[in-house]
């Protein structure tokens, strides 16, 4: 029997998704990374259902036209989308937080799985509304929140409800994103530094490489392996404790994939000095070294990433890197001003981070 929303408690947030600048594959090395949240985002309406029965969440996936409901007291696990719902009802619930019978219409901007991470943004809104709606007072969903712990929780509904294995990066970005801001996340403190983002004209573009590859998460899980390891010779925790003196002995391709790690550090604080700066062709420039590094380097490029890059570099974008894991996915270019968008590209542009529209 569908029951009564409540009219007077409702809410509805927005999550962002996010596009990583600079600094690949180094979250789960604990360096630096320097994302910011994209315009477009994912949205939860959320109302309360009226108390009178077993306490139950409806969700309805509107984009997909789907529908889902489950006892709000005992999320089981499940497939695609609602995964995601069960699992940030049962983290939230896990780490204490108030819940109440709800019903949760999504809708989403964010293209899936193009490495703008509309999984995250899905997962941050959700737990939004849910916390707002739950909440007693009038800003448990909003500012006064552990924002490093909610990305924590969010981080595990992804990890461990809906199987991806991703860092705190995409939480993060969504979480602590604001309008014309990028930010400077180390890795190892959980520092959030924001970044000013005035690109002058200059636009942000992402291109489908078109691949898909069948073995990118073995070929992820393979690169992490081997950080692990140079860690275990170096006799260090992680591979932000060594130097580019310290990593020189080591055996190859560990030395390689080590020193992509240190570079890449390196080049994200350069890029939040050229942004501080105002110097966007900089950037560009740190952009097209980050890629030529995780080709030679880190050896996760392909043929038809290439491609996708020296297709956007002859449309005028200044610099091209792959995004993401790597073995296909997504290309990253910082286009001119004036200069028209290349076929086949999105513009991402920065907007503003997780937050409560309406109540
Ligand atoms: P990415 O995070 O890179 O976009 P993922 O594969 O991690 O790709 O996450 C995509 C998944 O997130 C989709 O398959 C879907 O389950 C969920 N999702 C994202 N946006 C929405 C939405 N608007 N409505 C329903 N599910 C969504
Ligand atoms: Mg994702």
């Amino acid at each position: 029997m569908r029951r009564s929303s409540v009219p007077d408690r409702r809410c509805t947030a927005f999550a962002p998704g996010r596009v990583n600048v600079i600094g690949e594959h180094t979250d789960y090395n604990h360096g630096l990374a320097m994302p910011f949240a994209i315009a477009e985002g994912v949205t939860v309406r959320a109302a309360a259902l009226a108390d009178d029965g077993e306490p139950l969440i409806e969700a309805i996936a509107i984009d997909l036209d789907e529908r889902d409901s489950f006892p709000l007291e005992r999320p089981g696990p499940a497939e695609g989308w609602r995964a995601y719902v069960h699992g940030a009802v049962a983290e939230l619930g896990a780490a204490g937080h108030r819940l109440v019978p709800a019903r949760l219409e999504i809708t989403g901007r964010v293209p899936l799985g193009s490495g703008l991470s509309s999984s995250a943004a899905l997962t941050v809104a959700l737990c939004l509304a849910l916390l707002e709606l739950g909440s007693d007072h009038a800003d448990a969903g909003g500012r006064s929140l552990d924002r490093i712990a909610l990305a924590r929780l969010c981080s595990r509904v992804e990890n461990e409800w809906a199987g991806a294995r991703t860092g705190l990066l995409d939480q993060i970005a969504s979480l602590f994103g604001a309008a014309e801001e990028a930010m400077c996340i180390d890795f190892q403190s959980l520092d959030v530094e924001p970044v000013p983002l005035a690109l002058e004209g200059w636009r942000f573009v992402i291109a489908d490489s078109g691949e898909r590859h069948v073995h990118a998460s073995s070929g992820y899980n393979e690169r992490r392996r081997e950080c692990a390891e140079a860690c275990g010779a170096l006799g260090i925790e992680s591979l932000r404790e060594a130097s580019l003196e310290d990593i020189a002995a080591l055996p190859e391709p560990l030395e390689r994939r080590a020193r992509h790690v240190l570079e890449e550090n390196a080049r994200v604080l350069e890029a939040v000095d050229a942004l501080r700066a105002g110097a966007i062709r900089e950037v560009a420039e740190l952009l097209s070294a980050s890629h030529a590094s995780l080709r030679d380097l880190y050896q996760v490029s392909t043929p038809a990433v290439e491609a996708t890059v020296e297709r956007l570099l002859r449309a005028g974008v200044a610099g091209a890197r792959l995004i993401g894991g790597g073995f296909g996915g997504s290309v990253l270019g910082l286009l001119e001003p004036g200069l028209a968008l290349p076929a086949g590209c999105i513009e991402v542009a920065p907007g503003p981070g997780a937050h409560i529209l309406a109540r």
